[in-house]
């Protein structure tokens, strides 16, 4: 049967517009359905990592991005007693092995905005005030029923058929109550208010550059300096604290007044969020696949929800672009969860472990407030989990650094959402002309570079030559031909094409 669309997207926050720009990139054709009628206009992701820039840098929006940015601050959790226990030091000066800084803090809405421009004139589809209902899985599509939000009687209703479907439908994803999965909880969840203030013209902001969470018996407060001169300050609640509790201006004023009087600054938003550490067990039913907040709810103490959402959507899009394409076989789709499910649950983990050790602050006794060190946090990169690729390679399912080519220019530039081949030129002239066939017939991009930027990146992941794949993590390194025509061979038969050997 012919299908309207190859892909159905459910919701259009950030996992979404990533997403949906991958998709046509590689000339799929995408329908989205956001039940809201607009970009929500209160930022909740205020933090992005290296790996999104890098992923900003695929899709051709780092550079106009780039520039909204505010380039990242320490972070430091303080007890009690003043003393900073936890954070991130010294970030925000030099770029990592992922060739932009480990730490960004952005405006959310202006982000969304322009990637869902992006994907107008890419020729997306966005339905929005549209509702999915309801889908109903074919042998070869799922038909998917959506109505206008707002619509009680059901008037508005229509039907989209599509070969697959992708919830990105957040935390309380209806495609994840369709697939019907249960969820892993990694962490007690935790409340806490949000509250961003913009200071009026000529008052003074004089609080530390840095942004901080300072934690007390009476109250634990997060202070976040975001760009578009917004602070955003976040209150812990406590278990007997209603909402009504701590929204009334009142309250907001009182909380604030450390800081700022009242007619000093103008209240952009206070909103209540639940703090959940949580992991779908499942995230493939049929055709119908989840991303985002919909696969994962990572609490926002590393920053790292849209981060982890950027990675599914990474590894997702060329899986789909394969099989919708190129004839890849399905089983290529279920390599998503087992890949991604570890690497999302380990960053799930620690961020919980952080909540958990800030709540237990609260009520620690000074003696064991004294006795705690300092802790600076070292990013977190898990290695994928087992799927398109065996684990016998060196670095197998490691991300891949970017290294800068002897051209000058940052290797995804040249890479584009592609494979790719990069490293030692010697080894790279002497892979056999029908396995470079055969390569080149994947779309691998073969890069022979012996600058020494390439030669230490190769090096530090364990090899001479790197296959590194669109997600930007490894399929493994190789410092043989034979082990880059082992690599080429798992490469081929997972996308269901073949290699000379
Ligand atoms: C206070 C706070 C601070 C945070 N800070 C950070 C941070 O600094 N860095 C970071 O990386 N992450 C952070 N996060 C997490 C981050 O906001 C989320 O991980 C991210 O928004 C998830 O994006 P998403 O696209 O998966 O889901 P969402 O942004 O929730 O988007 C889902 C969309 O789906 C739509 N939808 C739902 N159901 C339907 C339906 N049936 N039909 C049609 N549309 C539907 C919704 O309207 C919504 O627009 C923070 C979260 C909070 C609460």
């Amino acid at each position: 049967m012919k299908h309207e669309y190859d892909v159905g997207v459910v919701g259009y926050g950030p996992s979404s517009a990533v997403l949906v720009n991958l998709l046509l990139e590689q000339g799929l054709s995408v329908i989205v359905f956001e039940r809201d009628e607009d970009i929500p206009t209160s930022p909740r992701a205020a933090h992005f990592d290296d790996e999104s820039l890098r992923l900003f840098q695929t899709i051709g929006a780092a550079d106009d991005l780039a520039e909204y940015f505010s380039k990242s601050k320490d972070y430091g959790v303080y007890n009690a007693l003043g003393k900073r226990v936890w954070g991130f030091s010294a970030i925000g000066q030099v770029p990592t092995d992922q060739g932009w800084l480990s730490d960004y803090w952005f405006f959310q809405p202006r982000v969304e905005r322009y990637l869902r421009a992006k994907n107008i004139k890419q020729g997306a589809t966005a339905l929005l005030n549209r509702e999915v209902i309801d889908l109903t899985e074919l042998p070869d599509g799922v038909v998917i029923t959506h109505k206008n939000t707002d619509d009680e009687t059901g008037t508005t209703q229509q039907q989209t058929s599509v070969r697959y479907v992708v919830g990105a439908d957040g935390a309380k994803s209806f495609v994840r109550k369709y697939i019907g999965t249960s969820m892993e909880k990694l962490a007690p969840s935790q409340r806490w208010m949000i509250v961003d203030i913009k200071i009026h013209a000529g008052i003074p902001v004089e609080l530390e550059s840095e942004s901080w969470t300072r934690v007390s018996p009476n109250e634990t407060i997060t202070y976040v300096p975001m760009p578009e001169d917004i602070q955003r300050f976040e209150f812990s609640m406590k278990e007997d604290q209603s909402e009504d509790d701590v929204k009334s201006p009142e309250a907001i004023t009182e909380f604030i007044a450390k800081w700022f009087q009242p007619d000093e600054y103008d209240i952009l938003r206070a909103d209540v969020y639940h703090f959940h550490s949580l992991v779908a067990d499942e995230w493939k039913k049929g055709r119908v696949l989840i991303a985002g907040d919909a696969a994962h709810l990572n609490p926002p103490f590393l920053g790292q929800g849209v981060c982890a959402a950027f990675r599914d959507a990474a590894n997702l899009a060329w899986k789909l672009a394969r099989v919708v394409r190129d004839g890849a076989s399905e089983a290529l789709l279920d390599t998503y969860m087992t890949e991604r499910r570890p690497h999302a649950r380990e960053i799930v983990k620690i961020a919980g472990e952080v909540g958990n050790k800030i709540a237990w602050m609260a009520s620690a006794s000074p003696e064991e407030l004294n006795a705690m060190g300092r802790e600076d946090y070292k990013q977190a990169k898990p290695p994928l989990g087992p799927g398109v690729f065996d684990g016998n390679f060196t670095s197998a399912g490691v991300r891949a650094p970017q290294p800068v080519l002897s051209n000058g220019r940052m290797l995804d530039y040249a890479v584009g959402y592609n494979f790719a081949l990069v490293g030692d030129s010697a080894l790279i002239s002497a892979i056999s002309s029908s396995s470079m066939a055969a390569l080149k017939a994947l779309r691998v991009v073969i890069l022979a570079d012996d600058c020494d930027s390439v030669r230490n990146a190769t090096a530090a992941v364990g090899g001479k030559v790197m296959f590194v794949r669109p997600d930007r993590y490894l399929i493994g390194v190789a410092n043989s031909i034979s082990e880059i025509e082992a690599m080429a061979i798992q490469a081929a038969t997972a996308l269901g094409s073949t290699v000379a050997a």
